[in-house]
């Protein structure tokens, strides 16, 4: 009898469950995470290895090439921060550009086709290595990039165990902004922060200057007799940007006066003086997340990676990216 309970015993485990334990393996490598329909089709490693990821880049010309993922990686660094910058404020540049990616390779992008594209000012930029080292890039600056990537790879920063959305932008001017004031929703990793030590960034302060009628004009509005008191109540952001503003009667978000005046970024300061209004900006881009300028003034005090990351991003982890 008891013999008989263990054939039993052996039939079900070989018959019922490990079958189901090699289809939950199986469901677990290829449905866990939501994949986008552009995700490239991955092919199945029964290795120990990792598998390699790759990524469909949109070009600027229009073309779509599949990149590998850390190749990619070091294409987006040499268009996206100087090799000049310190060797850990690049490494963080590397971990937040792969945490960017792969939070579109699970998700999708919101190009047709790719995942993200290599336009800087839409997803990330990109080039190739000939293309780097043929507009007068050194193979020294391109070593030191290719070792940023490598000597962090595949880790990225997640917070309660998902990928964040890892924003970064040139020079915040002393302060980062909350994601909210930006983009009108709340992320708990994107708070203002302090950005000390931005000064040399060449976008630290912009001044540009209108007439009055080609200051309305651009925002759409009338002014019949200006004076300084027609631009008031002025209220601000945590992060030193304008949110909102009220000129000639009409209530204007600092998001809104950036777009419509062509301005680097929305911590904006506007003076009217006879019929000329300056508009001083401090900082270039959103200024949500990692400032890249920012990062580098980290490093030259001695922070490593993780304490930049950690500074620009709160309360996030570095983990190793789990490709299975
Ligand atoms: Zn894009």
């Amino acid at each position: 009898m008891n013999v008989r309970i263990k054939e039993i015993a052996i039939a079900f485990i070989l018959g019922a469950v490990f079958p189901a334990m090699l289809f939950s393996s199986f469901y677990k490598i290829h449905f866990q995470e939501p994949a986008s329909t552009t995700q490239p089709t991955e092919t199945e490693n029964t290795t120990s290895e990792k598998k390699k990821i790759y990524i469909s880049v949109l070009m600027k010309d229009g073309r779509i090439e599949e990149l590998e993922l850390e190749t990619y990686l070091t294409g987006v660094l040499l268009r996206e921060m100087p090799a000049s910058f310190e060797i850990e404020a690049l490494k963080a540049q590397a971990v937040v550009a792969r945490t960017y990616t792969l939070r579109r390779y699970e998700r999708g992008g919101k190009h047709i086709g790719a995942i993200i594209c290599a336009n800087a000012s839409c997803c990330q930029g990109y080039c190739t290595e000939d293309e780097y080292i043929q507009s007068g890039g050194s193979q020294a600056s391109l070593d030191k990039i290719k070792s940023a990537v490598m000597e962090t790879a595949n880790q990225v920063i997640v917070c309660n165990g998902a990928l964040i959305e890892a924003t970064y932008f040139s020079c915040s001017g002393g302060m980062t902004e909350d994601a909210e004031a930006v983009w009108g929703n709340p992320v708990p990793y994107l708070q203002a922060t302090s950005s000390p030590g931005e000064e040399t960034a060449t976008h630290y302060v912009d001044t540009k200057s209108f007439t009055v009628a080609q200051f309305t004009s651009l925002l759409g509005i009338n002014v019949k007799s200006p004076s300084g008191k027609w631009i008031k109540n002025i209220t601000y952001t945590d992060g030193g940007g304008i949110n909102t503003v009220e000129i000639c009667g009409v209530e204007f978000k600092g998001t809104t006066l950036r777009k419509k005046l062509g301005l680097k970024s929305t911590a904006i300061v506007m003076t009217v003086v006879g019929n000329t209004v300056t508009v001083t900006t401090k900082g270039y881009g959103h200024r949500v997340g990692m400032s890249q300028y920012g990062a580098d003034a980290m490093a030259v005090q001695g922070s490593l990676y993780p304490e930049i990351l950690s500074h620009y991003y709160k309360s996030t982890e570095i983990v190793t990216y789990d490709t299975d």
